[in-house]
């Protein structure tokens, strides 16, 4: 029987190849992929993904003829197979106070906000996405009000730091005067709804031959997810942050909706138990002031009644307003109020200043414009 072979399909859809891009793999799957393309034999994978990995991290190169310790035939080869450009920046915006806000496009549909802040941490502190919308619905939060568009790969997170180092001129990696000091998992998502992913990009961050930023430097902020806490811990060994913001289930509910399947109760137990918690390793708990809602001075007592016996800082946030929601933040004299009971209680000056509000860059303000792309949509994406 003959065959005959139908083309016609391949040339109303072209398909694009697109290289691979090595700039968000770990160490590991760089030198599997260097063999794969049989770019390199498997003996010398593992030299050259060292080689590579330090002009891709230390550097921030993304040309492969920069590579200058490379032949230059296999330079030729790699540029052939791989790539190492950076994803499209839609929009990047500067606040009057320093901080600054991108957001990036990674593949059609995927725009990811990421905002740096200055002076937080030892210099500061870039605030990057986990996933594109979120799945709970926090009732004070933006990103809350998005469906849950995707998880984000460790290549999309780790593009996020890559992108902040290039507009902050970074590169080489700095041992000395860096802006960028400290990584905070508080964008849009639930980090520990997409721990896997997290965990790599944290491997390729705190990497001491690339971006080298310590993980005590780098903070996972959770609602409370606490069957991941100690997974967390351990793959990641990362400072946890949890977003408290009420000392009572009945409250946690309404703001947290995720409390009703893991109440306070199991969340402080599950805090108590993370690994290398010390009076070093403290725990942040993230408490926003809401007007007439979680800030009056019981409620500041309970807060100091809950935390007894953990090693715990705690970061009181104004509440960041933003279109059409039903909260407004608690009056300036309330929060120092606030404050002046947990300073008796025996923490100090925990107010956090609001950052680049007039950018819509604080916390909990980021909220893209990508939609949650219809199945239908996606095939055809897909399909080219
Ligand atoms: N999903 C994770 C991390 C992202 S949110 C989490 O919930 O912890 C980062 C922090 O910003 C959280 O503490 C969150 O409760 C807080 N936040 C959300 N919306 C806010 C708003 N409008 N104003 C101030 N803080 C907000
Ligand atoms: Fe999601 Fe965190 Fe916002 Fe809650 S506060 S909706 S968990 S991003």
């Amino acid at each position: 029987m003959g065959v005959t072979l139908d083309l016609s399909r391949a040339t109303a859809r072209p398909h694009v190849a697109v290289k691979p891009n090595l700039c968000g793999l770990t160490r590991t799957e760089l030198a599997a992929a260097l063999v794969e393309a049989d770019v390199v034999p498997a003996a010398k994978a593992k030299m050259r993904a060292g080689q590579l990995w330090r002009w891709i991290h230390h550097y921030g190169v993304t040309d492969f003829a920069l590579m200058t310790d490379i032949a230059k035939e296999t330079r030729a080869a790699l540029a052939e197979a791989f790539t190492l450009a950076r994803p499209e920046i839609v929009e990047r915006q500067v606040s009057k106070d320093g901080a600054r806000k991108w957001l990036i496009r990674t593949a059609p549909g995927i725009e990811i906000e990421t905002v740096y802040i200055p002076d937080v941490g030892r210099a500061g502190a870039l605030c990057v996405s986990s996933q594109v919308g979120c799945t709970l619905n926090c009732t004070f939060c933006h990103t809350g009000t998005q469906a849950l568009v995707r998880n984000l790969t460790a290549a999309e997170i780790v593009a996020q730091v890559q992108v902040a180092r290039d507009d902050l001129a970074e590169w080489p990696s700095p041992k000395a005067d860096r802006r960028l000091t400290n990584i905070v998992f508080m964008g849009m998502g639930e980090p520990l709804y997409n721990l896997d992913q997290v965990a790599a990009a944290i491997d390729i961050i705190a990497d001491n031959e690339g971006i080298a930023i310590s993980r005590r430097r780098i903070t996972v902020s959770t609602s409370g997810v606490v069957p991941e806490l100690q997974a967390l811990g351990e793959k990641t060994q990362a400072m946890l942050a949890i977003s408290l913001h009420a000392t009572n289930d009945a409250l946690r509910e309404t703001l947290v909706p995720l409390n009703r399947k893991y109440p306070l109760a199991q969340l402080m137990a599950g805090i108590r138990a993370y690994p290398g918690l010390s009076n070093a390793k403290r725990v942040t708990f993230e408490y926003v002031m809401l007007k007439g809602v979680n800030d009056s001075p019981a409620e500041a007592k309970a807060l100091v009644q809950l935390l007894k016996g953990i090693p715990a800082k705690i970061n009181l946030i104004p509440f960041n307003p933003w279109p059409g929601t039903p909260y407004e933040c608690s009056s300036w004299s309330t929060i120092e109020a606030f404050a002046a009971i947990l300073n008796r209680g025996g923490y100090a000056s925990p107010i956090r200043t609001p950052r680049g509000r007039d950018i819509l860059a604080a916390c909990g303000q980021l909220k893209s414009e990508s939609e949650k792309v219809r199945a239908s949509a996606r095939r055809k994406v897909a399909e080219g």
